[in-house]
């Protein structure tokens, strides 16, 4: 097996809330059509402490948001008003534009935690209409040593899970393992790119230990990856046929030049109704304009 490439993931800030950003960093922008894994939490939240992410707009991508514990309501620009628990998937399509808000509902008391990812879409959809899933349950595999579930994709070996009726654009896969003490052995189509982030746990590949905080990235032309774990993990698998084109990401923008991010962002603060309104009592998040603009 080619050598995993293990990167460190990026610690921030995101409103309060502690996150290990994955991707994008230096040296790795995407996995095939992943372009942002945020893991976000655990983090203690309640009534004086929730997530309240208020409306900010995107384009170019589609947000996959995946909860391990803890509860969020997305309302969005389509007029979509959809609670998430974990297990379940909201998937948010921005085509040409789209504008989104994200609370943890002022009565729950617990733990948050889960990832926020992002897929870039491609030319053929990127400009395309906005649109909203909501998944409430998924197609799981029974691996030796856990359960696998699709978010999004298929395994190389249909007869392990159905697809994912989730929206891809792209070839690509999203698999949740919750994983055990044992050995699992995940079928690979051999043309695409992975990577792994550990949420909990440790996984050990390879013969590396792989821990939060860390993208381990494995090369296209593997048909299987093996997962040795010594106790209860939580783990995501993402992948995807390499992505073609270059992108351009700033702030909630994916775009192929700077023109049009900049463009974005001047609409999104004109209030331009491209990114339309969503019924949140949030204000909305205005940020200042991208670091090449000239005045
Ligand atoms: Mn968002």
């Amino acid at each position: 097996m080619t050598a995993l490439e293990i990167t460190d993931a990026k610690v921030s800030d995101v409103a309060g809330t502690p996150v290990r950003r994955a991707l994008p960093i230096r040296h790795r922008r995407t996995v095939g059509a992943w372009c942002f894994l945020d893991h976000m939490g655990p983090l203690s939240v309640g009534p004086q402490h929730q997530m309240l992410i208020g409306p900010h707009p995107h384009t170019g991508l589609h947000t996959v948001t995946w909860l391990l514990s803890g509860e969020l309501v997305h309302r969005d620009s389509l007029g979509s008003e959809q609670p998430i628990r974990p297990g379940q998937l909201n998937l948010m399509s921005a085509g040409n534009g789209i504008s989104h808000a994200e609370e943890g509902p002022a009565d729950y008391v617990g733990t948050a935690h889960g990832l926020q990812l992002w897929v870039a879409q491609p030319e053929e959809t990127r400009g395309g209409e906005p649109a909203f899933e909501h998944h409430a349950s998924l197609p799981q595999a029974e691996l030796s040593s856990g359960i696998g579930t699709l978010l999004i994709g298929e395994l190389s070996d249909p007869s392990l899970a159905d697809a994912s009726p989730a929206r891809a654009d792209t070839e690509l896969i999203g698999l949740d393992l919750d994983l055990r003490a044992g050995a699992s052995a995940i079928p690979l189509h051999s043309a695409y790119e992975h990577a792994v982030v550990v949420m909990d746990g440790a996984v050990r590949i390879d013969g590396t230990v792989v821990t939060p905080g860390q993208l381990a990235y494995l090369a296209p032309g593997q048909s299987e990856l093996e997962l040795e774990t010594t106790g209860a993990t939580r783990a995501m698998l993402i992948g995807g046929v390499p992505f073609p084109d270059e992108l351009v990401m700033w702030w909630n923008f994916v775009g192929r030049s700077r023109e049009e991010i900049s463009a974005a962002y001047e609409q999104w603060t004109a209030s331009d109704e491209r990114f339309g309104t969503v019924a949140s009592e949030l204000a909305r998040i205005q940020i200042a304009p991208p670091p090449w603009t000239t005045d």
